[in-house]
């Protein structure tokens, strides 16, 4: 598969995997997005359910990556992302949760963040150190971190926001030290993404000291997000869902990075009636999809904060797979917003009526979908972060004790490592090419 820019007026040739896992940013600060999606034969989807996650997975990656890697890694990457399951749960009779939290971090940043560390050092076949640098609201920090650490050959860096984050989610990357470098910035997720793309729009300098992106603007991160789409229906089909049934699937989101890979399965062939984007207070992506307006606005901290994104990134890969056209978007995804005290109620609500333990990322597409689902429709949520991760907001909200499993609590007890940031690209250059 071949890669262009999401802006349409570059005069550019569609550029190799190779290519645009190494550049990161495409010119002028555009995404690189599929040139080519390929279709995954509809024969297939009447078989899906007879399918492991892993075979699925497979399937797919050796779609997107078969021609560009050595016979055999796709599968060998494939099996080293995929080191845990993703079950489906049955919610309501008509409402199943995709728990995508069963890897090491407990978000499913880890899908994404595996598979880059799995396919980078394969790919690139760098002399040099890799570095691997990636601004996080969150989870992207821990996950890429823990796919990461002590990867022989490979230093890592992650901007973070401080004091935005819970102590768990910081921890996971902080409590490291290694290969491992945090850097905390005063300001919020947007300051940082911005930070890191000053960086990596930098050709020159990303070439010389081999620095790749870890954040979702990388495809290698990105394309593996579809995957779990994929795996859902199957999980579907196999609980008694007639193959071919369109579905509803509703995605909490914040930068786009997940919806993204969901509209690239689904023109891959994957069954969808809608999507839902679901945000928090944060609904820029909501308000674009009611209203035509593309407003970014400063972040507001949230209790679905791995969701706290004025400026959601991916939003020029969705217009451009939309082929720019505001109309055939929103016939697609309609979006969602819910406060605070509306994703704690529906915590409240899930826990009481059907005993299900949500995290609020995961409530807000939950809500979504009780809210809008039709009868006859059957609709998946992406539960996207375990409860145990935000433990403390979850157990103030509902009441439910919840454990904190052994490798949290231990990273909890580390000092954190970290060293402040300033918000000049040149300042973190200047880092990156001296360690
Ligand atoms: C990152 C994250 C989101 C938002 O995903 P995007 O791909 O940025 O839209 C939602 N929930 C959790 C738990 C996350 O970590």
């Amino acid at each position: 598969m071949r890669y262009c820019s999401s802006t349409p007026s570059t005069a550019e040739s569609p550029v190799s995997l190779r290519r645009a896992v190494a550049d990161g940013l495409a010119p002028g600060r555009s995404l690189y997005i599929p040139f080519d999606i390929p279709r995954i034969p509809t024969a297939l989807f009447n078989n899906i359910a007879g399918f492991t996650l892993q075979e699925i997975a497979y399937m797919v990656a050796d779609t997107f990556f078969g021609n560009e890697l050595a016979g055999g890694d796709v599968k060998r990457i494939v099996d080293e992302t995929l080191s845990f399951d993703i079950p489906l749960r049955r919610v309501r009779p008509d409402l199943y949760a995709l728990e995508l939290f069963h890897g090491p971090t407990m978000a499913f940043k880890d899908v994404g963040a595996r598979f880059l560390a799995a396919l980078t050092p394969r790919l690139l076949r760098s002399r040099d150190t890799i570095k691997v640098l990636v601004a996080t609201a969150g989870d992207t920090g821990g996950a890429i971190a823990n796919a990461f650490y002590r990867h022989p050959g490979v230093e890592v860096y992650i901007v973070y926001p401080m004091h935005k984050m819970s102590r768990v989610q910081t921890a996971q990357f902080t409590s490291l030290g290694g290969n491992i470098h945090p850097l905390a910035l005063t300001g919020t997720f947007d300051d940082c993404q911005s930070l890191v793309k000053g960086v990596i729009e930098d050709r020159d300098f990303t070439e010389r000291y081999s620095v790749v992106s870890g954040n979702s603007i990388n495809v290698a991160r990105l394309l593996p997000q579809t995957f779990y789409y994929f795996h859902g229906y199957a999980r579907l089909v196999e609980q008694g869902l007639q193959p071919g049934t369109p579905i509803v699937v509703s995605v909490p989101s914040g930068n786009l990075g997940n919806l993204t890979a969901g509209v690239i399965a689904s023109k891959m062939g994957l069954p969808v009636k809608r999507f839902v984007a679901v945000n928090n207070s944060n609904d820029v992506t909501a308000r674009y999809l009611a209203t035509g307006q593309f407003e970014p606005r400063p972040a507001v901290k949230t209790l679905a904060s791995s969701m706290d994104v004025g400026s959601p990134g991916n939003m020029q890969r969705l217009q451009a797979l939309y082929g720019h056209s505001y109309s055939a978007m929103a016939a697609e995804i309609v979006g969602a917003g819910y406060t605070d005290d509306e994703i704690a109620d529906t915590m409240r609500q899930a826990l009481a009526e059907s005993d299900y333990l949500l995290d609020p990322h995961s409530a807000t597409a939950y809500r979504a979908l009780c809210d809008t689902l039709a009868p006859g429709e059957t609709g998946m949520f992406l539960a996207t972060a375990s409860p145990a991760k935000f433990h403390q907001r979850v157990e103030q909200v509902t009441g439910r004790k919840v454990e904190l499993p052994p490798a949290l609590t231990a990273a909890l007890s580390h000092r954190p490592l970290t060293q402040r940031i300033e918000r000049s690209p040149e300042v973190l250059k200047s880092l990156l090419s001296h360690d």
